[in-house]
């Protein structure tokens, strides 16, 4: 066994960035930069709390961090309308993807809802080609740094609207200029994949993969529409397939060994069948654990990160991967996620390395870049061994 890097040093011995990370599940309208939303809302004359990059970007935590549900929400009407030209959707999938790389990211899948972004009268499909002219760029710019970062769009439908038929269409006919996958988003309770049935039927017709975020406001019964209904490769979250599992702790006899007062506790693991199902079939779980804890989506298992049930289903072996959900708002990056599990849960190096190479494996790509990309992974875990 390697030495935990918590063991080598409380306060690393390296610098996580340096990692490099898949990231599956981070939204395009949550991870500007704030001076950029600054800029981009002074050209279009949209009106912001603040127009001073630090004190907008606490305002976007604090309001995300306020348990509020209508303030969190509306962090989002600035971030989205800001990106409502082809000149601010260009430059925001630009920057996002230089921000991926600067926190070690080499691959990443960029989720978002063309049909929030055509209130100046562009059309779903020249904001998808904005996007991913600003996704180009943004690679580009990696390039000539001389690092490697590839990307893909998760073109997204929004879950109280009514336009999943037509934006997975859009989706499936961006394929190959960028489009890797397909999700829903917004509001996850009272909205269950099995009302886009038509969509994700047209979906899985075309051989085309869905990602489904369920299980982070509601629980098994969404879960197991996103698995059945929606045909989800990898759950968004996912998290909350936890109440499907019980444990029954009972103490274990002592063994006699002398000075063996405190007698350890047996813990009797029970999978519901729907959990089996995610963990024996290799469902992704795409956990974001600062998100999860901001948007009481673990406040079923107590509270504070030490209660979240990611490491349970870690330790249970589900097939987690970890990222971030929404930069901007939660103030995170994926090495601050990484942190987070190292300090919380005394995870070490293996562990990063399997939570990645979970992640690379989940990833919406061809089988031969997939194996390049884990090739990769496991050569630069070796380098730093
Ligand atoms: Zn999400």
């Amino acid at each position: 066994m390697t030495e935990t890097i918590a063991d080598d040093a409380p306060d690393l011995e390296f610098d996580l960035k340096v990692l490099p990370k898949v990231s599956l599940h981070d939204h395009l309208d949550g991870g500007l930069r704030p001076a950029t939303i600054i800029d981009l809302a002074a050209e279009v004359g949209h009106t912001l709390p603040s127009t001073d990059p630090v004190a907008l970007g606490e305002w976007f935590r604090e309001s995300a961090d306020s348990g509020s549900l209508v303030r969190y929400l509306e962090t989002f009407d600035h971030t989205i309308a800001v990106m409502q030209t082809k000149e601010g959707l260009f430059r925001v999938a630009k920057e996002f993807v230089e921000d991926l790389a600067d926190d070690g990211v080499v691959y990443g899948e960029v989720r978002w809802a063309p049909e929030q972004h055509l209130q100046r009268g562009l059309t779903l499909d020249e904001v998808v080609e904005a996007v991913q002219a600003g996704l180009d760029a943004g690679v580009e710019a990696v390039s000539e740094t001389g690092r490697e970062i590839q990307v893909g769009q998760l073109i997204t439908a929004m879950r109280h609207a009514d336009r999943s038929q037509e934006i997975a269409e859009l989706a499936v006919r961006h394929r190959h200029q960028g489009a890797v996958g397909f999700d829903i988003a917004g509001a996850e309770d009272g909205f269950l994949p099995s009302r886009f049935k038509d969509a994700f039927t047209y979906l899985a017709q075309h051989n085309f993969p869905a990602t489904v975020h369920a299980g982070e406001a509601a629980g098994l019964e969404s879960i197991q529409s996103a698995l059945v209904d929606g045909r989800a490769l990898r759950l968004g979250h996912g998290v909350r397939i936890a109440e499907d599992v019980s444990i029954e702790f009972e103490e274990a006899e002592s063994d006699g060994t002398e000075g063996d007062e405190v007698p350890d506790t047996i813990g009797m693991v029970t999978l519901g069948d729907l959990a089996g199902w995610v963990r024996d079939r290799g469902i992704a779980l795409e956990i974001c654990p600062s998100s999860n804890l901001q948007t009481g989506a673990i406040s079923g298992f107590g509270e504070g990160i030490e209660s979240h049930p990611v490491d349970m289903l870690y330790q249970l072996g589900f097939n987690v991967t970890i990222n971030t959900d929404n930069r901007l708002m939660s103030g995170v990056t994926l090495t601050d996620e990484f942190e987070l599990l190292v300090e919380t849960f005394d995870y070490d190096l293996d562990d990063l390395l399997e939570l990645t190479l979970n992640a690379a494996e989940a990833a919406f790509l061809p089988l031969e870049e997939k194996e390049a990309l884990v090739e990769y992974i496991n050569e630069a875990y070796a380098d730093l061994g």
